[in-house]
Formats: C-alpha cells, structure tokens, sequence
C-alpha cells in the first residue's frame, strides 16, 4: 500500500480528533459543583466504630461509590480548628498559612488575638460583634481562592457553618460570602462586611422562619438507646452536661435548658446543630444556584456541633454516638438533595476532619491506661522561678500558649542574655519536668532536619514568624482541661488520625491504608479541576484515587 497524501491528512486529522476528544473528556468532567464537608473533631474511628449502624445513604454510600483514604492524618501540630480548616484548604501547615491556633499570643502587637477577629470590618445581620471576623491573618489562597481566580471569578464559593472560623477560612480571602451562626438571644445566620453590606434576601427569610427556634425540642436519641453498644454506658463520671440539669443523661429538654445554657448557642453544643447547619448549606445551594452553570462552584461545609458534643460529653459517650447516626442521616439528605437539584454525577464531595479528639483521661486512667492533666499554671510558677533564679532580669517570658514559650525578646536584650542559650537552658529544665514528653527549641526547628514523626510535626506548626521560642509536647492523653470531657490540640496519632473520603466526578471507588495527609486534599481537587494549587501548598495530589 502507498502511503501518499490522502494517508497523511487522516493521520494528522485522527490525531487531532483525538486531542480534541480527551480535551472535552477533561471539560465534561470538571464538577460543577464542589462541596468541601468538614466535621469538627471527627476521628477515623468514628466511621468504623458506629460503621454497623449507619444507613445505606450517608457515611456508607460516600465510602461504597467513593475512596476512603484510611490513614489520613494531620501533619502539624497543634491540631486545633482554626488552623485545621486552614490546612485542609490551602494544602499546607501552620508554618505558611500563619493560623498557628485558634487564639494566639502575637508578639508584634504584644496581645493574644483570634485567628479571625478583624476590628476593621463590621457585622452584618447583628448588633453584636461576633461578625467583626474575616481570613485576613490566613497568609495564603485557599483551593477555593484558586477557583475564583481560574474562571475570572465567575465560578462561586460560599462558607456555611455554625463556627466563625469554621466558615471563613475554608471559604478563603475571595469568597462570595461566608455566613455563621450567632446564638444567645437572636439565634440567627451573620457575616462580614468583609463580603457583603447586608445579608442577602434568602438569608433573611431563613432567619425569620422560625425554623432555628423550631430545634429547641428534646434531644432524645434516634433508636432505642439500648442498641448503642458502640458506646460507653450514658450515666458516667466522664462527662461534663448541661447547667440545670443534675447529670448528663438522656432525655435533654433543649427549651427548658436554653436560658440556662447561653439561649441560642445551646443549639451548637447538640446533635440539631448539623440539621440546622444542613438546613441553611441546602438554602444557600438553592438561592445562590450552586451547580447550575459551566463555571465550577464551591460549597465549603463545616459541622461544628460534634466538636461541641465531644468536649462536653467525650468520644465515648451516648451523646456522640446519637450525634454520628443523626450526622449520617444529615449526609444522605445532602447527597439526595444535590442530586436532585445539581445531579447525579455532576459534584464532587470530600469529607474530612479539622482534627481527631482524645478520650476523656479519667477514663483511660480507669482503665490502667496512662494519661493525666496537666497544670499550665503550676507549670508556669516553676518556670518563673527557675529563670529568675538562673537569669537577671524580671518577666523574661511574655507569654505561653498553646504549648509554647514566648520570650521577652526586650529584657533579653537589655540584660545581655543569649536567645540560644536561654532557650537550650529552659528546654533542659522542662524536658525533666513530670508529664513533659519533648521540648524544641525555636533554634532547633529553624535548623530544620525533622522529616519524620512528631518532630516533622513540629516543623510544619512552627511559624518562624509568629510562633514561640520554646515548644513542649505533653505525654500521651495529658491534656490541659477539667475532668470531664474530650478535647485535641496534639500531635499524638488520636489528635492526628483523621476520615478523608472522594465521592462523586473524578473518583475512583477504592480505598487505601497508605498513608495521606490533611495537606494533600487542596492539591488533589486543585488537580482534578485542573486549577492552580493554593499559592503556598505543600501537599500532593492523591493521583490512586483520580479517574484520569
Ligand atoms: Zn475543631
Ligand atoms: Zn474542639
């Protein structure tokens, strides 16, 4: 046969009909919607533990049609929700997005802020100042951000969830709109002026239908309590519970226990919280037409209600296990919703964590398991005396927290003390202290060299910037906080073991125990829409679980 021109032009034609066709396979698979859920304090085990329980709609159907990264785990430390939902949406730790805890000391300033409090802007839909908030101290772009700029601002994104924090830096720094919830007399969805003047119409109408005043009901458990085997007996000595309730038992009287219990903001601390975030998250998809046009939107959803429920009646209470069986429902609701309303095939979800959660010490004490609680104040005594007897110089700390020392750099200078040598001083006291695991000085993390384990962990949390000069790792299960109740904040594997599941356009079904971490999530949607990744990311796209 002779290869002569006619054979030529159909080779270059099926070439280009064949780049032609992979570039609309890549456009027809873009999500038009991404709905990005974190659930606040939920640890791996949550999935397994209650897993026989669960419908066939929610936890179940993500992991059965999805990929569930089983090994999934924060990268940093402290573990706390602030700089939780910023890793999981810039694609890196503290040490570049600058959110090193919730509240922080910062030394510039010489005051402890909060990680969105913004006295520059105003609130919008309350008198109060809980909306004077915006991401302006998150140093870096979210996936979300990335979006934006990508379909020159034409792709949405919108934050919903009951926490500040939790709504506004998933949502990032270009957000149409981030909205969270302000509870005490008024009970009703808020934002910034960092987004918009006034609260647009669908918001109003949700606030004023009553529907949040319709959850001051009884908390009585979905199923007969006596089938929750999965958890711990529902009278125990390790839970906190409400004012003007004797003990923390079941049946809760939520219209008879708000005034005593902040009003509105009862409504966060229970399981009707992810129905009421789930409520105004599917009004926000329907007013702002979510997933209705070419351009991809973005839905951040964060459920703060079983954070609350753990830190007030720990992981292995009743009250957490009805909290997971009504969250599952709340999810099938989600998913049967968008495929209503943006289709079957059309969004892509991940659910995640901002971090896991401890159980309660005095339980694991109980049961001859090591743990206990630590005294930051009796721990600062010691350390006050120990300087003033080794040092000149008065107040030569500024500040501790969040595990960390901050040292008056001012009297250090004036009394001619070392950095270096103050704090290889201060370290070697607290290392020999009781329930004291490990201490890093500022100049052995900027010296880097900590690629594995905690000690990495350490690394990606500290800030050269921002961060304190001194850091202590408490040993495993001590924690600072009271008796009763759960809490995180660590870099031990319950603080860090954390759910990530795909589910929807792109994903492969499968599963995995490699292990992934917290900051790969930003890259891997960043990669299946074919955007840019987040300005300052550090994690990898998840490449198993991608259909192309
Ligand atoms: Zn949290
Ligand atoms: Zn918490």
């Amino acid at each position: 046969m002779q290869r002569g021109p006619l054979f030529l032009i159909l080779f270059v034609f099926s070439l280009l009909s064949t780049a032609q066709e992979i570039n609309s396979l890549i456009r027809e698979e873009k999500p038009k919607l991404v709905v990005g859920i974190v659930v606040d304090q939920m640890r791996y085990d949550y999935l397994t533990r209650f897993w026989n329980k669960y419908s066939d709609d929610g936890f179940k159907r993500l992991i059965n049609h999805g990929f569930n990264f089983k090994n999934n785990h924060f990268n940093y430390v402290p573990t706390y929700t602030g700089p939780g939902h910023a890793s999981v949406f810039t694609g890196t730790g503290p040490s570049n997005h600058g959110i090193i805890g919730n509240n922080w000391y910062d030394k510039f300033i010489g005051q402890e802020v909060y990680c969105t409090q913004d006295d520059r802007v105003s609130s919008v839909g309350t008198d109060s100042p809980a909306g004077k908030m915006s991401p302006h101290r998150m140093k870096t772009t979210t996936v979300a951000d990335q979006n934006r700029l990508h379909t020159q601002m034409k792709g949405k994104t919108i934050g919903v969830a009951l926490k500040d924090r939790g709504s506004i830096l998933p949502a990032g720094h270009t957000a149409n709109a981030a909205y969270w919830f302000h509870g005490e007399d008024e009970g009703n969805w808020i934002s910034s002026s960092f987004y918009l003047d006034k609260l647009p119409k669908w918001v109003k109408d949700f606030n004023e239908s009553g529907i949040v005043g319709s959850y001051l009901k009884p908390w009585t458990t979905l199923y007969d309590i006596d089938k929750y085997e999965e958890s711990g007996e529902d009278l125990n000595v390790f839970e906190s519970g409400f004012n003007g309730m004797e003990s923390a038992v079941f049946p809760y009287d939520l219209k008879f226990l708000a005034p005593a219990n902040k009003g509105f903001d009862l409504l966060k601390t229970v399981a009707y919280g992810n129905d009421l975030t789930l409520d105004f998250a599917l009004a926000a998809v329907k007013a702002e037409e979510l997933g209705k046009d070419e351009y991809t939107d973005f839905l951040t959803l964060s459920f703060s209600s079983p954070d609350y429920v753990a830190h007030n009646f720990g992981v292995n209470s009743k009250e957490i296990q009805d909290t997971y069986l009504r969250l599952d429902l709340n999810l099938a609701r989600l998913l049967k919703e968008l495929d209503e309303f943006v289709g079957e095939g059309n969004f892509t979800i991940f659910l995640t964590a901002d971090h896991g959660g401890v159980h309660v010490p005095s339980y694991l004490k109980s049961l001859k398991i090591p743990s206990g609680y630590f005294d930051p104040n009796d721990f600062e005594k010691r350390l006050r005396i120990f300087l003033d007897e080794k040092f000149e110089g008065d107040n030569l700390i500024r500040n501790i927290s969040n595990n960390q020392i901050f040292l008056n750099y001012g009297a250090l200078h004036k009394n001619d003390i070392n950095h270096d040598e103050i704090e290889k001083v201060l370290a070697q006291f607290i290392l020999q202290l009781d329930q004291i695991d490990k201490v890093y000085t500022r100049s052995q993390i900027s010296k880097g060299g900590f690629l594995k384990g905690i000690e990495a962990d350490i690394k990606n949390g500290f800030n050269q910037k921002r961060s304190g000069d001194v850091i202590f790792i408490l040993d495993p299960a001590t924690i600072i906080y009271p008796l009763t109740g759960s809490t995180h904040g660590s870099g031990h594997m319950y603080d860090t073991h954390a759910p990530l599941i795909f589910f929807g356009a792109g994903i492969k079904q499968g599963s995995t125990t490699q292990r992934s971490e917290i900051t790969d999530i930003a890259p891997t949607i960043s990669a299946l829409l074919g955007i840019s990744f987040p300005n300052s990311s550090t994690g990898k796209p998840l490449n198993i679980m991608l259909d192309k």
